[in-house]
């Protein structure tokens, strides 16, 4: 374990060692402040590891008005103003001068050529060591005292008395990497309001016949989903408990938002409901109406477990069963648990804080980054994103604390 800094001169405490805290420490020792990043965890970054595992998306390469359009929270013009400041093209410069080089799929998407986490994770906890951050990991912020902050640590609890305290202590997925949500409870204990945790970016729940769930593992490939005002279009893969895929996690706002969840799928995006029906044509003589739409998803090319969910709704004629492709009606039953989401949404509430740097308003000289704050973003590179620019923000502004003090 590291020794803290000398409690006589400034420093700032950073407590959450992912991505948000990391470059809150990064931005305040480049602005010359002494830093120690704390986690309860016994290693830093465990999410962003979790993260790299399936292919490190760390942003995406769009311009910067449609990326600030899919972050959903924070004040109006807040998101835009921050990829203003650092859009991704200064992330992947950011990951170069790492000597971690990226490139952009066609789907815009950014990753490390090595798709991996490990490499940058590495290469940037030497930088922040080599530029004068500590390390105190095994130490658990159990929350604040009249001097300061309370850690739970493997020799019993310490009180820890920075000038200026950053707190991005993540979301409340995948509690198994850290990132477990139990600061809730000493936020809430000094009277800070926090939106209920909500899993986002998660599969779904709908109550599959079996005639479709023996087709669980299948992907059901260009289509577009409809929930409430949000649309997407892409993929998505059946599962035996109902639906995963970027599409259902791009609309899960708006399935949330619903008594009753219900999307609308459409598996012919590019075709008119006439043109199946003429496409179709002759109807083969004495079928009945499973028959039917088994035939109708064979004629117009959409695949067995297509067919399977087409017969379970109900027969139809060929204009009704072209109708029900064009606008199929999915009931679902709630999202999957929150541990396994890919994120939270939720968290602490915005007037909480000042938007201009992220303070408490509660709590001077207190500032929060990353996911804990209440907004969320589709997957696609735009979470960590949103993680890097809210921790610039607090960690400059927790500097610009430290330094006046
Ligand atoms: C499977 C999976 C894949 C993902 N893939 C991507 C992707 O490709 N692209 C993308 O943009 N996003 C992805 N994400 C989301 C992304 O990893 C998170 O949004 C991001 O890590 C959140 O960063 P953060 O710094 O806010 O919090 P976290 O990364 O969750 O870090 C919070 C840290 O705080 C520590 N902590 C918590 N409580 C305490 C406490 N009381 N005391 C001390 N320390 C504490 C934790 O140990 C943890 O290290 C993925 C997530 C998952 C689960």
């Amino acid at each position: 374990m590291e020794a803290y800094p000398d409690p006589r001169s400034p420093w700032l405490a950073v407590i959450g060692a992912g991505p948000a805290g990391l470059r809150a420490a990064e931005v305040a020792v480049a602005a010359g402040v002494r830093v120690t990043v704390f986690d309860a965890q016994p290693s830093v970054g465990r999410k962003f590891l979790v993260a790299g595992s399936g292919g490190l998306n760390l942003t995406k390469s769009v311009p910067g008005e449609r990326f600030a359009a899919q972050y959903l929270g924070g004040p109006a013009g807040f998101w835009a103003e921050r990829i203003a400041e650092f859009g991704p093209e200064d992330l992947r410069a950011w990951a170069a001068d790492l000597g971690v080089e990226t490139f952009a799929a066609t789907t815009g998407r950014v990753y490390p050529r090595s798709m991996k986490g490990a490499p940058l994770l590495r290469a940037w906890v030497r930088r922040l060591r080599e530029r004068g951050v500590t390390f105190a990991v095994r130490h658990r912020w159990s929350g604040f005292a009249a001097e300061g902050l309370r850690f739970a640590t493997p020799s019993g609890e310490r009180l820890v008395t920075p000038t200026a305290t950053v707190l991005a202590l993540g979301g409340g997925s995948w509690p198994e990497t850290g990132s477990d949500a139990a600061w809730i409870a000493p936020l809430a204990a000094v009277g800070v309001r926090v939106e209920p945790l909500a899993a986002a970016n998660c599969g779904w729940e709908a109550d599959w016949p079996e005639a479709v769930r023996a087709w669980a593992g299948t992907p059901l490939k260009n289509l577009a989903v409809t929930a409430g005002a949000q649309r997407a279009a892409g993929e998505l893969l059946l599962t035996d408990y109902g639906l995963e895929g970027g599409v259902i996690y791009a609309v899960g706002a708006a399935l949330r938002a619903m008594a009753e969840p219900e999307m609308r799928v459409d598996f012919k995006p590019a075709v008119e409901a006439a043109t199946l029906v003429r496409r179709f044509g002759a109807v083969p003589r004495g079928r009945v109406e499973a028959e039917l739409a088994v035939e109708a998803a064979r004629r117009w090319r959409l695949g067995p477990a297509v067919a399977a969910l087409l017969a379970a709704s109900g027969g139809g004629d060929v204009a009704g069963l072209a109708v029900r492709v064009k606008n199929f009606p999915v009931r679902l039953r709630g999202p999957r648990p929150l541990a396994e989401a890919i994120s939270s949404a939720g968290g602490v509430a915005w007037d909480e804080v000042d938007a201009g740097t992220l303070m408490l308003r509660r709590q001077p000289g207190v500032f929060l980054a990353g996911e804990m704050l209440d907004w969320e973003a589709p997957t696609g590179g735009y979470l960590l994103h949103g993680c890097f620019v809210t921790g610039a923000l607090a960690g400059a502004a927790a500097a610009r604390y430290v330094l006046g003090s």
